[in-house]
């Protein structure tokens, strides 16, 4: 269920995984995703079983109509639905962002000084289209100039073969996008073009083990096209001052 947790300054991070959870089929496991055919009642089963683990049943949790494009919502209050974009950035404590991915990467940004946090879920043509750089300069809007970035789980560049022509529009984002498969086709790494990304951006990075196609604690489309998904989640506590007179 919970595959990775940390917290530190204020700031919680999670990702997710298959394990655990009451989806059976296809999803079996702990699947968030509501888009994908599964029962709507296990997801949200799942997504409420996840926070609790997280020790934040309290908190609500706002996820993305993901379309793998290159727009960002800037939320100033929490959304009465999802937002339909692949990126959130926010200064708001007391909500968890989430993405949810099966192969594209699920990326958490925050500066904890500035206390701005936001979430991407970066496929092959929302890095193609921008969005990692378009989502950095969005947190830079709210004041972030200190960038923490947490890179989940992802398909792996051997594991992700695709037409020349994809590769070489990745590779005009970041050459290190460039991959070759396990068969020596031409390929894409779309996670290490994120990392260049922030690197060239100054952001410290932390990269999560796993390739989603090959570890089957982890749903792949790629390997089995219908099935769940699993998240990466970020959310900024309330500071003493928004705490003040709550019970915790
Ligand atoms: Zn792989």
């Amino acid at each position: 269920m919970i595959r990775w947790h940390e917290a530190s300054d204020a700031i919680g991070y999670a990702v997710t995984d298959r394990l655990g959870g009451v989806s059976q089929g296809p999803y079996a496991g702990c699947n968030l995703g509501d888009h994908v055919g599964d029962d709507p009642v296990a997801v949200r089963a799942n997504r409420a079983a996840v926070l609790r683990a997280l020790g934040h049943a309290d908190l609500d949790l706002v996820l993305m109509d993901q379309v793998h494009g290159a727009d960002v919502a800037v939320l100033d209050a929490p959304p009465p639905q999802p937002p339909r974009t692949d990126a959130i950035v926010t200064g708001l404590a007391g909500v968890v962002l989430g993405v949810v991915v099966a192969d594209c990467v699920p990326i958490l940004l925050s500066d904890a000084g500035a206390g701005v946090i936001g979430v991407i879920h970066a496929g092959r043509p929302g890095f193609t289209a921008g969005i990692v750089d378009i989502t950095l300069d969005a947190m830079a809007g709210l004041g972030a100039r200190d960038i923490r970035a947490v890179v989940g789980p992802s398909v792996c560049g051997r594991c992700y073969e695709v037409p020349v022509t994809m590769v070489s529009e990745a590779a005009e984002v970041a050459p290190e996008a460039t991959a070759v498969s396990w068969s020596g086709t031409p390929a894409i790494d779309v996670a290490s073009g994120v990392i260049a990304r922030m690197a060239a951006r100054g952001a410290s990075v932390t990269w999560l083990s796993g390739c989603t196609r090959e570890d089957d604690t982890l749903y792949s489309y790629r390997r089995d096209g219908t099935t769940g998904r699993f998240a990466g989640l970020i959310w900024r506590e309330h500071s003493g001052a928004e705490a003040a007179g709550q019970q915790r």
